[in-house]
C-alpha cells in the first residue's frame, strides 16, 4: 500500500482523500425514498462520462491525493462496462481502497471477478428482510436475487456492509429482526437517517427516526451493547451487541453531526463536482475532460471546488433552495 502526502485540503483544513464516483444515474429499482415510481429525468447517454473518461478522471484525482474511491450511482451494475473501469482502478498505483455501493440485484455474475481484482468492500442496500416490505419500498420483485447475492458475498468473504435507510411507517419494524438475522455473520448493518433527496416526491424538514431514536430503540432490546472506536472520518457511530458476530452503525445523515471531519468529494455521473450532499454542484467536469489540457484543467477545478466548501451540511443547504428537488440516484449517495 502506498501512503501518499494528502494534497487536497479544503478551506476548513479538512483533508479530502475519499471520492464517491457515480457511474450512472439509472437504476433498475425505484426505491420510494430515492425517486418517484416513474423515475426521474435520467441523463442522456452522451452526457454521462464514458468508462475511459471515468478511468482517466480517477487517475487524475488519485494523482491529487485521493486514495479511496467508492463506485456508486444509480445502480453501478446497470452499466454493462463497469468491470472495465474496476479493472483499470485496480491497477491504479496510490489507490488503496476501491469499494462499491449496490442494490445487489445485478452483481451475481461479477462476484468472482471482483474477488480476483481484490475489490472486497461492498455495501449492499437492503431496507427490509421482509419480502412484502422490500417490494413496497423498492417497487420491484427482486427480493430473492438480493437475498441470494448478499449471502453469497458474505460467505465468499467480502467485507459487506448493509445499508438500511430507516423509514418512518415503512420498515422500522425490521430494525431488530435484521440485527437478529445478521448476528451470525461478520457484517456491519448501518442504519441511515432518511434524507429528503427523493426527486421531489416527498418533502420534509424533520425526521422522527433520527440517530438518537434508532439507538434508543436498539438499546431497549439489546442493553448489552458496546460502543466501538471508529476512524475519525467515519460517518457512522458503531456498536457491537454482546454475542453478535457482526456490528451495527448509525449514520446521522440528516442530523449531520459528522461534517467536522468530512473527507469526501462526490462526482456525479454527468460530471458535477459536489463537495457536500446538501449543497449545489460547484462545477462540471464533463466538457473539461473532453477538452484540451484536461488533466491540468481538472486539477484546477478540483482545487477551486475544494477551496470553497461549506463548513457544514446546514451551511451548504442555505446556499440554495432547490437542493431537496434532487434524487439520490443523480447525486450518488
Ligand atoms: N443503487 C445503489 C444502492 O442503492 O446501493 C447505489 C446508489 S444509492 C443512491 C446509494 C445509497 O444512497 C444507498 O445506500 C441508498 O439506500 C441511499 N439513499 C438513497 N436515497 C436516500 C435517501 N433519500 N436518504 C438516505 N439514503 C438514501
Ligand atoms: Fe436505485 Fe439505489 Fe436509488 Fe434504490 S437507492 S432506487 S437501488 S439508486
Amino acid at each position: 500500500m502506498i501512503k501518499k502526502e494528502a494534497l487536497l485540503v479544503d478551506n476548513h483544513n479538512r483533508e479530502i482523500n475519499y471520492l464517491r464516483l457515480a457511474v450512472t444515474d439509472r437504476c433498475n429499482l425505484r426505491c420510494n425514498y430515492c425517486m418517484p415510481s416513474e423515475g426521474i429525468n435520467f441523463a442522456k447517454n452522451d452526457t454521462l462520462f464514458t468508462i475511459d473518461e471515468l478511468s482517466r478522471l480517477s487517475t487524475i484525482l488519485v494523482g491529487q491525493g485521493i486514495d479511496k474511491i467508492r463506485i456508486t450511482g444509480g445502480e453501478p451494475f446497470v452499466r454493462k462496462d463497469l468491470m472495465v473501469l474496476l479493472r483499470n482502478l485496480s491497477k491504479l498505483e496510490g489507490l488503496n481502497d476501491i469499494s462499491v455501493t449496490t442494490n445487489a440485484t445485478l452483481i451475481g455474475p461479477y462476484i468472482d471477478e471482483l474477488k480476483e481484482l481484490g475489490i472486497r468492500n461492498i455495501n449492499v442496500s437492503l431496507d427490509s428482510i421482509n419480502r412484502e416490505t422490500f417490494e413496497r419500498i423498492t417497487r420491484r420483485d427482486e427480493y430473492d436475487t438480493v437475498h441470494n447475492n448478499l449471502i453469497r458475498l458474505i460467505t465468499e468473504g467480502f467485507n459487506v456492509r448493509v445499508n438500511f435507510i430507516v423509514l418512518e411507517n415503512q420498515n422500522t419494524q425490521d430494525l431488530l429482526p435484521i440485527l437478529d438475522v445478521m448476528k451470525h455473520y461478520n457484517v456491519s448493518v448501518r442504519f441511515l437517517e432518511e434524507m429528503p433527496f427523493n426527486g421531489g416526491s416527498k418533502k420534509f424538514n424533520t425526521i422522527q427516526w433520527d440517530y438518537k431514536k434508532i439507538l434508543e430503540h436498539i438499546l431497549s432490546n439489546y442493553p448489552e451493547t458496546e460502543k466501538l472506536i471508529s476512524p475519525t472520518t467515519s460517518t457512522s457511530i458503531n456498536y457491537q451487541i454482546k454475542g453478535h458476530k457482526g456490528t451495527f452503525g448509525i449514520i446521522p445523515s440528516f442530523s449531520r453531526t459528522f461534517c467536522g471531519s468530512c473527507n469526501r468529494l462526490r462526482i456525479s455521473a454527468i460530471g458535477d463536482v459536489i463537495t457536500c450532499l446538501y449543497g449545489k454542484p460547484k462545477t462540471n467536469l464533463r466538457d473539461i475532460m473532453r477538452g484540451e489540457n484536461a488533466e491540468m484543467n481538472v486539477q484546477k477545478e478540483i482545487l477551486k471546488a475544494i477551496g470553497s466548501r461549506a463548513k457544514t451540511g446546514f451551511d451548504a443547504q442555505e446556499e440554495h433552495s432547490t437542493v431537496f428537488d434532487s434524487s439520490m440516484t443523480s447525486i450518488g449517495g
